[in-house]
């Protein structure tokens, strides 16, 4: 027979079990609770000050917000620290899943889909108001987000190497001929001529 009391053991133990978590990158620390926002509740290394964020306590406090916090005093994306190398899950040891921000950040967030946790290094959640996604945590764990990114990334490469080809100078010049070209309602005469 189950009795309160093994209920409460059981209980604590779940707590315990929470609380002395150890980091995958710092032997011999612990994770404890600490609000990254009011109301929302991850646990942090006391070495590395990373945080195990669980995506459901994210997903709670991301739906009870309004509006998202911003960003008090600055952080520019280099104050951000970011495992590069495999980052196992605090929780079940897994190998962690690796996703970009966006394509104009270089960090990534450590995800654990087994257990549904986010690690985030130290700076990464100040990165993600910095960078208004703070509310797509969630969306950025999925292949649509990073797909985009990859797309994102195609795009400036292309822009890049026409602008290392022809100098800014003509490639804005350039690039307002084609909105007008684009507007115009000869548009396909003039690319004819353009091609003739
Ligand atoms: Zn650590
Ligand atoms: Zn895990």
């Amino acid at each position: 027979m189950v009795v309160a009391s093994d209920i409460k053991i059981a209980a604590c133990q779940k707590i315990k079990g929470i609380k002395f978590m150890n980091c995958s990158s710092c032997q011999g620390y612990q994770l404890t609770p600490v609000e990254l926002e009011k109301g929302l509740v991850a646990a942090e290394c006391g070495k590395c000050q990373g945080t195990l964020l669980p995506l459901m306590n994210y997903e709670f406090w991301r739906n009870s917000q309004e509006s998202f916090p911003e960003l008090s005093g600055d952080i520019c994306q280099h104050d951000a620290s970011d495992t590069k190398t495999a980052r196992f899950c605090p929780k079940c040891s897994r190998l962690m899943a690796k996703f970009k921000l966006a394509g104009h950040a270089n960090n990534r967030l450590d995800y654990c889909a087994a257990c549904s946790e986010v690690w985030l290094d130290e700076g990464e959640w100040d990165l993600l108001k910095k960078l208004n996604i703070i509310g797509h945590l969630s969306e950025i764990l999925t292949d649509g987000w990073q797909k985009q990114i990859r797309l994102d990334q195609q795009d400036a490469t292309i822009r890049n190497r026409y602008l290392e080809l022809m100098g800014e100078n003509d490639f804005d010049r350039l690039k307002s001929f084609k909105q007008w070209l684009k507007q115009h309602p000869a548009k396909v005469e003039m690319k004819q001529f353009i091609n003739s």
